[in-house]
């Protein structure tokens, strides 16, 4: 018997809504929407320094324009600290886990891959990051959209940090922590986060936890290798104006809407594309120059 269908959106909440993050929106949405799915959204605010004041609420505001609404309330990680540290005690428990106080540099030195050097060195807990100890090592995967996915398999056996030196929770496990604790059977999101994908389903190894189901969709990129994003000023979607956008990201999405739909409500756009949403004719490139 397969799972009920619940995925997420889960956006930082380092900038405003841009086309990129729609798709993302987008393309979760539709997924669970067609699969008679809960669709769920978490602000990923754990890491205050790249985060931008009203960003949330404005990331928020915008999706509710865009037709896009949730399923149930909004999940902020920022409000998950106590679990995130039960789980590092509970890996602490198990000798699962140590602190490194290597730095950048160092593991740049030795060719970028962290080969385990503070393992058995026993280092003290003031100025180290924790990392957990990556028994299992996950380099491939199947994907709902670019199918047999391979990482880079050194990469994919790093132990890996779960709490970085600043003190602050690291990405790898706040995301694997809340995608379980929301109880998430499928997430759908961009190419950029395949090779952190192959580092989640070795957390959900180590922690026993059965993986969601993964697709990831092209990224869009200005020009090859370079992402929209956030950091590189990618303009916010209008959020007053959501037809043009919504109906590029469906086109970017290859779910060809009817040239109809340009006089249609934004309801409307969704109903179509819940309707005739067919994730198979994503494109399963990795990026999409815009
Ligand atoms: N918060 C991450 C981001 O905005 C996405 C995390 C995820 O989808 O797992 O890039
Ligand atoms: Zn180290």
């Amino acid at each position: 018997m397969s799972r009920t269908y619940r995925g997420r959106f889960a956006p930082s909440p380092s900038g405003f809504l841009h086309f990129g993050s729609l798709v993302a929106a987008l393309a979760s949405y539709l997924d669970a929407k067609h699969n008679n799915g809960q669709w769920l959204v978490r602000i990923e605010d754990i890491d205050p320094p790249r985060e931008k004041a009203g960003a949330s609420a404005e990331i928020l505001k915008t999706l509710e324009n865009y037709g896009l609404h949730w399923d149930e309330d909004v999940l902020y990680q920022s409000q998950q600290s106590n679990i995130y540290r039960e789980v590092l005690a509970e890996l602490k428990k198990q000798n699962l886990s140590y602190y490194c106080r290597c730095t950048r540099a160092q593991i740049k030195a030795i060719g970028g891959i962290y080969q385990g050097h503070c393992r058995d060195l026993a280092q003290p807990q003031t100025d180290s990051a924790i990392r957990v100890i990556n028994t299992t090592g996950v380099s491939q995967f199947n994907d709902l959209i670019q199918q047999q996915v391979t990482c880079n398999k050194e990469l994919a056996q790093e132990d890996f940090i779960v709490l970085r030196k600043d003190g602050l929770f690291a990405y790898q496990l706040a995301v694997v922590v809340d995608d379980i604790f929301q109880n998430i059977s499928h997430v759908i999101r961009g190419c950029d986060l395949l090779e952190p994908t192959a580092r989640q389903l070795s957390f959900y190894q180590i922690l026993q936890h059965t993986a969601p189901k993964f697709g990831h969709f092209p990224l869009a990129v200005t020009k090859p290798g370079f992402k929209l994003s956030k950091q590189n000023n990618a303009q916010a979607v209008d959020k007053h104006n959501p037809i043009p956008s919504l109906l590029s990201a469906l086109n970017f999405l290859g779910q060809q809407p009817p040239a109809a739909l340009q006089q249609a409500s934004v309801s409307e756009i969704l109903i179509w594309a819940t309707d005739n949403w067919s994730i198979t004719q994503v494109p399963n490139s990795k990026e999409i120059v815009l």
